[in-house]
């Protein structure tokens, strides 16, 4: 059987990946954006990949984060070699720190729970600090370390996925943003830029934020809304801190340049991708917190992303009922870098008729109404 030919609309982390999975499969694939590849929500991600400190109560964003971490290490050797090209990827674990009796409980017991679920995590006292991480805040009660967390350059990812799709035969255009969804003879689904038309077998909707501002045809709004989230980019020398630092009011990410991404706020305000002076002397302090000798550290530069969050914090994964040939993916709000291993082998099963993942239940489009 022929492939099926693909137009991705949308090349965030999510877009691009989708795009490389497809390739790679010998999928025809074409992606379109208004910008240029990894600009969206894209651009500002922490790359964090902590399925257990992200889905502490979200039974299933744990489950599906833990599926896709899982998939981690070989979804970037595969990147890698299909790219030609290197992706920033350490997995030596979190460190998140406990200041006060509740988060002491509530991290003790998650290390347990953590343990018989066959995940590697210790709870460390101050006394051995030292040992982990020596520039943390001493006056934090103890921290807990899950081994198997880790963080990935987001955009050397997306650029690479880009790439590596591009070697298998993908097409790019940018400038190009869709408005319109729409169902066309012989089961083929067809996209309305400003500019021109384009068809295909089938269409992933992957446009993040903005994905609420394409109309698609018989379908309610998609019901996914911006939340900005800001970062700071401080100055430090290499190899002080080891692992992402997480804490009540922010985390760290070591770069293997030896700066330190800190992140994040959460705010409801639209499509405003402009930081603020109040946001990133918050995240200020959330550094100096976790690390004081951070408190005079020199900003080195400064992020802002769009979130795509949905009704419930979760994907909007699979097909739609109003479009046949339509795949939504969308609405990864904190995880869209975490979930896509997941996401694009979920996207690859429905193209290529692979057999019906369960995840695929949980995150269908209709729970969320006509889509
Ligand atoms: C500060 C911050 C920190 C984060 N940290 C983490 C983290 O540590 N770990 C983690 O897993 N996640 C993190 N996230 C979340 C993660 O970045 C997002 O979930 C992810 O980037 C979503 O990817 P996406 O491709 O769906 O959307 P986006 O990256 O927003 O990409 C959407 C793309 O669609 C394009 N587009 C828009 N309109 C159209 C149109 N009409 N037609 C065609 N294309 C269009 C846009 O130009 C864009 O390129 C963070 C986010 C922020 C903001």
């Amino acid at each position: 059987m022929k492939s099926p030919a693909v137009l991705v609309v949308g090349a965030g982390i999510i877009g691009c990946t989708i795009a490389h999975e497809l390739a790679a499969f010998g999928s025809r694939v074409q992606v379109i954006d208004a910008r240029q590849p990894g600009q969206g929500a894209t651009r500002a991600s922490a790359g964090i990949l902590a399925p257990y400190i992200e889905g502490h109560e979200l039974t299933l964003l744990r489950s599906l984060g833990g599926r896709s971490l899982a998939l981690y290490d070989s979804f970037i050797e595969r990147v890698r070699t299909d790219s030609g090209r290197d992706v920033i990827y350490q997995r030596n674990g979190t460190f998140e720190l406990a200041f006060g009796d509740a988060d002491v409980d509530r991290l003790s017991a998650l290390s347990g729970a953590l343990w018989k679920e066959g995940v590697e995590a210790r709870w460390i006292p101050p006394l051995a600090f030292d040992d982990y991480e020596p520039l943390v805040n001493a006056g934090a009660k103890g921290a807990l370390l899950i081994t198997p967390h880790g963080f990935v350059g987001v955009t050397s990812l997306t650029l690479a996925s880009a790439a590596a799709a591009e070697r298998r035969g993908a097409r790019f255009k940018t400038e190009t943003g869709a408005i319109r969804i729409h169902p066309m003879p012989a089961g083929r689904v067809g996209v309305q830029t400003q500019s021109s038309s384009w068809d295909a077998d089938r269409v992933v909707l992957a446009a993040g934020s903005w994905s609420s501002q394409i109309t698609v045809e018989g379908a309610d709004a998609i019901p996914v809304k911006p939340i900005r989230g800001q970062l700071i980019q401080l100055a430090m020398k290499p190899g002080q801190i080891q692992r992402v630092v997480w804490g009540p009011d922010g985390y760290l990410v070591p770069w293997p340049d030896g700066s330190v991404l800190v992140g994040s706020t959460v705010e409801d305000v639209g499509f405003d991708e402009n930081s603020t002076e109040e946001g990133v002397s918050k995240l200020r302090s959330a550094a100096a917190r976790l690390v004081p000798s951070l408190a005079d550290a020199p900003i080195t530069g400064v992020r802002t992303g769009l979130r795509p969050k949905g009704p419930d914090d979760l994907p909007i994964l699979g097909l739609s009922e109003a479009v046949p040939g339509l795949i939504y993916a969308t609405a990864h709000y904190r995880n869209g870098v975490m979930l896509s291993p997941l996401t694009a082998r979920l996207v690859g099963d429905l193209v290529f008729d692979r057999g019906a993942d369960p995840a695929l239940r949980d995150l269908t489009p209709s729970r969320h109404g006509r889509l």
